[in-house]
C-alpha cells in the first residue's frame, strides 16, 4: 500500500491550552516536523527588545526583513534562531512575552512571518501551532483543531511549567498575563485568534495530554481514510 499523502495539521487556541505539547506529540507519533509559530513572533519581539527598535509597525517590518528567523526541528520539538544564535530560552523571557501581541497584532509584520509559514509547510507532514493557521496561513489545511480550556486551568498549567523551569509565580499573575494577552490576540483586526468554521473545538480542561494527543490522532487517522477511500 503506497504511504499516505503528507497532510498539513493545524493548531490553534489561546496561550495555555496545550497546543505546543500536543502539536509535539501528535508530530512525533506521525514522523511529522513541528512547527511553533509563536516562536518567530517571539524571535522578533526579542530582536526588537534587544536592538532598541520601537515597537511599531514599520520599523518592525524593516527589522523582520532583515532578521533570520530558522525554527529547526530538534529531540525536544524545536530550536528557534536568531541571526545563527539559538534563543529557544530567551524567547519565553517575560518581556518577550509581555511585548510579543503588540509587535504580532501589525498587519506589515504578520505578512513576513505568514510566508515564512507558508513556505515551512508547503510540501505537508507539519503539525503547525498558532493563532491563525487554520483561518489564514492555511485555510486549506487537512485537520484543522482549536484547542481551547478555562483560564483557570491554563494559568495552573502554565504556572506549573513555569516553576518546573525554577521561576516562582503566583497562579492569578499568570492568570492576568493570559487574560491580557488572550484579549489583543482576539480584538486585534488582521488574523484575531479565533476558530475557522471547520475547526473541531477540543476544550482540554478535563483531558490529559495524552487524550488531548489521542482525540488529534484521531482526526488524522479520519482524515488519512478519508483520503484513501477517495483515491
Ligand atoms: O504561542 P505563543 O504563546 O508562544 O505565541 C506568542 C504570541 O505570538 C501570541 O500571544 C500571539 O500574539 C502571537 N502569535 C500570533 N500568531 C501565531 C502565533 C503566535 O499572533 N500564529
Amino acid at each position: 500500500m503506497s504511504s499516505p499523502r503528507k497532510l498539513i495539521i493545524a493548531i490553534d487556541g489561546p496561550a495555555g491550552a496545550g497546543k505546543s505539547t500536543t502539536a509535539r506529540l501528535v508530530a512525533q507519533r506521525l514522523g511529522y516536523v513541528y512547527v511553533d509559530t509563536g516562536a518567530m513572533y517571539r524571535a522578533l519581539t526579542l530582536a526588537a527588545l534587544r536592538r532598541g527598535v520601537p515597537l511599531e509597525e514599520e520599523p518592525l517590518a524593516e527589522l523582520a526583513r532583515q532578521v533570520r528567523i530558522e525554527l529547526r526541528p530538534s529531540a525536544d520539538g524545536q530550536r528557534t534562531l536568531l541571526d545563527g544564535e539559538d534563543v529557544s530560552d530567551a524567547i519565553r523571557l517575560p518581556e518577550v512575552t509581555q511585548a510579543v501581541s503588540r509587535v504580532s497584532a501589525f498587519p506589515a509584520v504578520r505578512r513576513i512571518l505568514v510566508e515564512k509559514q507558508r513556505e515551512l509547510g508547503k510540501d505537508g507532514g507539519v503539525v503547525m501551532d498558532g493563532r491563525d493557521i487554520g483561518t489564514v496561513v492555511f485555510p486549506h489545511a487537512d485537520v484543522k483543531v482549536f484547542l481551547t480550556a478555562s483560564l483557570e486551568q491554563r494559568a495552573r498549567r502554565r504556572a506549573r511549567e513555569l516553576r518546573q523551569q525554577g521561576v516562582q509565580v503566583a497562579e492569578h499573575e499568570v492568570a492576568r498575563e493570559l487574560a491580557l494577552r488572550d484579549r489583543l490576540d482576539s480584538e486585534r483586526s488582521d488574523s484575531p485568534l479565533r476558530p475557522a468554521p471547520d475547526a473541531v473545538v477540543i476544550d482540554t480542561s478535563e483531558l490529559s495530554i495524552e487524550e488531548q494527543t489521542e482525540r488529534v490522532l484521531a482526526l488524522v487517522y479520519e482524515r488519512q481514510r478519508c483520503n484513501r477511500a477517495q483515491g
